[in-house]
């Protein structure tokens, strides 16, 4: 069927739908990017977490140590309270006294640590709950932000799946021929099937065209490509015929 003036007309409405709905479907695709990006950013934060969490860990292992250290400390000093029954010399009771005294000098000196670590563990508890809620805080926050992408996500393919409708419409009315090739060259031609001629020049590439393609174009009842892009050329709106 040869295409009519109002065909072309109709292209032109097409190639501008296209184009919407082209750059609808590329804002959808930014939304998983988007979500990803703010994934990354919630994994980021919450690794501050584990900094605080080693320090905790570490100091409890000091305090540990230093509770074991003190229980061989007061086990000690038991035995040799115990020994001093059986310690025949004046000299050697004196010395197992002198090392029971050491023993507990240093069982002293272990209680002082052990309570700076607690001291420590405690600053070290509020230092880790801070940092808990701050990493809670923007967690739920960024969470929020994926849970409004991906709702705006989902209106868009809605508004999508309308105007694909609508898309579907323009081009049924277009005769199947005219409509096929459009498609075809749509696709070789980067999203972009129809040209407008202004002033005997394609709009896409910038090549003038020979007058009998200007001509035809005018007519408006065959096909015309650009020679140079290739594209459906159509009379530009509003230019006079
Ligand atoms: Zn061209």
């Amino acid at each position: 069927m040869a295409p009519t003036k109002e065909d072309f007309a109709v292209l032109l409405r097409l190639q501008k739908a296209d184009k919407d709905l082209d750059a609808l479907r590329a804002k959808i695709a930014e939304v998983p990017e988007d979500v990803a990006a703010i994934r990354l950013e919630i994994e980021e934060e919450s690794g501050k977490h584990a900094a605080v969490y080693a320090k905790s860990r570490e100091v409890q292992a000091r305090k540990k140590d230093r509770e074991n250290s003190m229980a061989q400390k007061e086990e000690l000093i038991r035995k040799h309270q115990r020994d001093l029954n059986q310690v025949k010399s004046n000299e050697a009771f004196k010395a197992l006294l002198k090392e029971i005294d050491d023993e507990k000098a240093a069982v002293g000196d272990l209680e002082t640590v052990i309570l700076e670590l607690m001291d420590e563990a405690e600053a070290v508890r509020k230092e880790e709950a801070g940092i808990k809620a701050q990493i809670d805080g923007f967690v739920k926050e960024r969470e929020g932000h994926i849970a409004e992408l991906e709702a705006k996500k989902t209106d868009l393919e809605n508004e999508l799946a309308q105007w694909e409708e609508g898309r579907r419409k323009i081009f049924d009315s277009l005769p199947a021929d005219l409509a096929a090739f459009y498609d075809k060259t749509r696709e070789r031609r980067a999203g972009v099937g129809v040209s407008q001629l202004k002033e005997n020049t394609c709009s896409e590439c910038k090549m003038t065209q020979p007058p009998q393609a200007v001509v035809n174009v005018k007519k408006g009842i065959v096909i015309v490509t650009c020679d140079s892009c290739q594209r459906i050329l159509v009379l530009a709106e509003g230019a006079p015929a």
